[in-house]
């Protein structure tokens, strides 16, 4: 037990050391980005705000609507990449207003927006027979109506700028967070779960109904992730002994970290994935692909 967290710590500090010590990349080059749910240390939404800054983004507006670590995180941007121009919101990314308001401010600001990575939300922990509908509209309104709002207004400004440069763009590319638990059973979590199925088909749905505006739209289904949101569920399973059980269920035989989702989104959100449209990209270390018969 005690070499599999020196595993996880090691790679995390491996990945870090990486981003800190490697030249920067370009592969976001000039693009201007909008990422939400940026507000934990260890959370999929900052590590990805570093590496798209890493990677060359002219600007990146970040959201969160828990403020305590948004502005050590602008300070850490612009400390690294003085280049990066680092805007701070925060707001709920569930808000129709905040939404429409920040995209049309990167086209005001920034004459352009290329990414929106829709990343925050929520877990629930509630078996069926507790959770109420409050509950389950609440999951649904943080999870899936924030997609949904990213899509509607995030393809709206790329379309303006689209329109006024002409068909030669590399249009836009829309990232929405979901889960495996939206791919199959999120086990204990029936909101959760829901909202997730619908953020993969939020994905699906609008990059069919933007077809032919060279805008894609992707989700990625991260597995069981060492983040703020899944402290509680390890140190839970921690207690019980079975935490190292969890990792091992997993062909990998660990859990992931944030900076490996991070690099899915870099993926998605550059022309390297020029071709990747409508998918729901698993990033879970083969989880979703196991259920073996034999185990
Ligand atoms: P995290 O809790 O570390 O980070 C999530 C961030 O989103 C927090 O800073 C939180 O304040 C913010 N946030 C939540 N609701 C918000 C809202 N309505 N408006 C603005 N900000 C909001 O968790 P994370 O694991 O980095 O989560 C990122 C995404 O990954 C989530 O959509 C989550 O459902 C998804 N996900 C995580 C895992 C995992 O194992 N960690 C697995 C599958 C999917």
């Amino acid at each position: 037990q005690q070499d599999f967290y020196e595993n996880t710590k090691a790679r995390i500090q491996k990945i870090q050391s990486h981003l800190a010590n490697s030249p920067r990349g370009t592969r976001l080059k000039d693009k201007v980005c909008i990422i939400t749910g940026v507000g934990s240390l260890k959370g999929i939404g900052r590590a990805s705000a570093l590496l798209f800054a890493h990677e060359g983004a002219s600007a990146l507006f970040l959201i969160d609507f828990d403020s305590t670590n948004l502005q050590e995180l602008k300070e850490t941007i612009e400390k690294r990449y003085p280049d990066v121009k680092t805007t701070i919101l925060q707001g709920d990314a569930a808000d129709e207003t905040l939404i429409s308001g920040v995209c049309k401010r990167a086209l005001k600001e920034e004459g352009r927006l290329d990414v929106f990575f829709a990343n925050a939300g929520i877990a629930s922990r509630q078996p069926l027979e507790s959770t109420t509908s409050e509950d389950f509209m609440n999951v649904m309104r943080i999870n899936s109506l924030s997609c949904f709002l990213a899509v509607k207004f995030a393809s709206a400004a790329m379309k303006q700028i689209n329109e006024s440069r002409g068909k030669n763009t590399s249009g836009g590319s829309i990232i929405l967070t979901a889960s495996v638990a939206g791919l199959r059973s999120g086990a204990g979590t029936i909101d959760y779960s829901a909202s997730k199925a619908a953020v993969n088909s939020i994905a699906k749905t609008s990059a069919y109904q933007l077809q032919k505006t060279n805008i894609r739209v992707n989700s990625i289904c991260p597995g069981l992730i060492e983040t703020g949101m899944t402290v509680d569920t390890f140190n839970y399973a921690r207690q019980r002994g079975a935490d190292a059980k969890i990792g091992q269920l997993n062909p990998m035989g660990r859990f992931g970290v944030a900076e490996e989702i991070a690099q899915a989104a870099l993926f998605l959100a550059s022309d390297d994935s020029s071709y990747v449209n409508g998918q729901n990209v698993a990033v879970d270390g083969g989880l979703s692909a196991s259920h073996p018969v034999v185990p």
